[in-house]
């Protein structure tokens, strides 16, 4: 017989898709890796939610996890997808700062701002907000990122997805406020440029309006950027304190060592 073949209860019944997704996200690690073939956890745990996936997916949360989530959703455990990936020992990105040439691809690519550094000057990890996840591996030209294993090992802990979560989410609200700002900034710009336009006098009245016909498309298509997205335009205005309240998700210290994965 199966060792996965029990299937074990339900905790409790959830009340809708939204509620049921919002208990498998819970269940996730929160490593934002996309190794389950999604964008995220959240978004893997929509489709665990709405059956589109199966619950074996994700190598970070492991056969532990993949316990967990049977348990809600009173299925059999199965075994880690292969495909997926493999289930491993907590690792840490590291970079050979002599190598790094700061391009800032990593920081691009991190989903929990783990990685500080600017535009042409050496990038460092913050080792006690790496989750692992192996996202800043591939983009570096320079292949100066290796991912260690820590030593001790240390398990990931419901602690440590809390505060990837909650700097994921902070980097998530970052990102949109500054979109949202970029597109402001070339909104105001649009309307000056409309103004001159209006006032100049070495233009026909033909090519004024050209001008400003084509002034004012840009205009709509960055004030309908802001209302493609719903949450961005109900966005509160960024404060000085905001700016400060992402990297203020604590995260336990967890890289007593290191060693080559
Ligand atoms: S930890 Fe990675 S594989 Fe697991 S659900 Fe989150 S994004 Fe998917
Ligand atoms: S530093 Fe690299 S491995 Fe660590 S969380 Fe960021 S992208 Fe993932
Ligand atoms: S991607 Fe590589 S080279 Fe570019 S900043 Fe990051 S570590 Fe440096």
């Amino acid at each position: 017989m199966c060792a996965f073949a029990a299937i074990i209860p339900a905790v409790t019944a959830p009340a809708s898709t939204s509620d049921l997704a919002e208990r498998i996200d819970a269940l996730l690690p929160q490593t934002q890796c996309t190794k389950c073939g999604f964008a995220g956890c959240r978004p893997y745990a929509d489709a665990i939610a709405s059956g589109a996936a199966e619950i074996n997916q994700c190598p970070p949360g492991g056969q532990a996890g993949i316990v967990k989530l049977a348990a809600l959703m009173a299925r059999t455990p199965l075994p880690l997808n292969p495909a997926n990936g493999v289930e491993r020992p907590l690792t840490m990105a590291v970079i050979d700062e002599a190598l790094c040439i700061g391009c800032t691809l990593c920081i691009q690519a991190c989903p929990v701002d783990a990685i500080v550094g600017a535009a042409k000057r050496m990038h460092t990890v913050l080792p006690e907000n790496c989750t692992g996840c192996d996202l800043c591996v591939a983009p570096c030209p320079m292949d100066c990122i290796a991912m260690v294993l820590l030593r001790p090992a240390l398990p990931w802990t419901q602690a440590d997805a809390d505060a990837a979560r909650a700097r994921f989410e902070a980097r998530r609200l970052r990102l949109a406020h500054e979109a949202r700002e970029r597109d402001e900034r070339l909104e105001a710009m649009a309307i000056a440029k409309l103004a001159e336009i209006t006032v100049r006098d070495d233009l026909s009245v033909r090519e004024a309006d050209q001008k400003k016909a084509a002034v004012q498309a840009a205009i709509e298509r960055a004030r309908a950027r802001r209302l493609q997205t719903g949450t961005l335009a109900a966005l509160p205005r960024r404060t000085e304190e905001d700016e400060g309240a992402g990297l203020a998700a604590a995260c336990p210290p967890r890289a007593s060592g290191t060693e080559q994965a």
